[in-house]
């Protein structure tokens, strides 16, 4: 069977990096994309010899997505199979303190950003069809929404509509569209996620209200089982699947 090649955006960091290390343990190639040039090289360092290529990205910037799939694709032998959308940046504050530029900045990561990479990745998925899937990271944020951190939340609601309008839309071309919806993960997302109303550091705000931290090997695995199961949404983490079961929203139901 020919390798097959996953494309992930936030490669350089994070969940974005565990997932990179879980595919190529799984056999894949690995391209990695990112706007932080060190930290791809720190990520393919992890993979084996071989295995990845590095593709600096700004995933507002659309022309740029063509060129880097392309660049993935001819260094992986030709075939792109699974797209993860995961680039993103964390946004807090009362929506009445928040500058329009913060706002756009992050309409545009982290909502914008996955559009574009959705319409980029639509001609690779379609030729690795059935079984090629765009994988989306939304956040439990999307789930129930976020008091002190609004607009964040609501462009998780947009990428999680994204995953439910686009499974439906491309599914007749055999591709599907799946999310992850993770709770607080150990990343350094946490050291910059701003919170105005206090100075408390986000991990002792979070403990604090009893809610959990999970280590991202989790986000790995449940990456894997999304890319090669049927369910739409994957909860990931204590806190994400207590939030879901408390507002009685129903992952996978839909
Ligand atoms: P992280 O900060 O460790 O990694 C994010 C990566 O995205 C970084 O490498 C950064 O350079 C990259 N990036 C930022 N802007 C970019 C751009 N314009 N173009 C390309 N790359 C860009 O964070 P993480 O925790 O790994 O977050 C990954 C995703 O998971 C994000 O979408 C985030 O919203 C989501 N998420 C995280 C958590 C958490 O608690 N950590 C929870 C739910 C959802």
């Amino acid at each position: 069977m020919a390798r097959k090649t996953i494309f992930i955006t936030g490669g350089a960091s994070g969940i974005g990096r565990a997932v990179a290390r879980r595919f190529g343990q799984g056999g894949w190639f690995v391209g990695i994309a990112d706007i932080n040039e060190a930290g791809m090289a720190e990520t393919a360092a992890l993979l084996p010899a071989g295995q990845s290529s590095c593709h600096k990205l700004d995933v507002r910037d659309r022309a740029a997505w063509d060129e880097a799939l392309g660049a993935c694709a001819k260094a992986a032998g030709g075939q792109i199979d699974v797209v993860f959308n995961n680039a993103g940046i964390p946004i807090g504050g009362g929506i009445v303190d928040l500058t329009p530029e913060e706002i756009e900045r992050t309409l545009d990561i982290n909502l914008k950003g996955v559009i574009f990479g959705a319409q980029a990745a639509y001609p690779w998925l379609k030729a690795s069809a059935p079984g090629s899937c765009l994988l989306n990271t939304a956040s439990a944020a999307g789930i129930y929404g976020s008091p002190g951190a609004s607009v964040y939340s609501c462009t998780k609601f947009g990428v999680r509509a994204l995953t439910e309008s686009l499974d439906g839309e491309w599914a007749e071309d055999g591709i599907k569209v799946r999310s992850l919806m993770p709770s607080f993960i150990e990343t350094p997302l946490l050291d910059h996620a701003p919170n105005r109303a206090s100075n408390e550091d986000i991990r002792t705000r979070v403990r604090g209200a009893g809610l959990e931290i999970t280590p991202v090997g989790e986000v790995a695995e449940a990456a894997w089982a999304a890319v090669h199961g049927d369910k739409i949404h994957t909860l990931v983490g204590k806190t994400a699947r207590r939030l879901a079961f408390a507002s009685r929203w129903m992952p996978g139901a839909l």
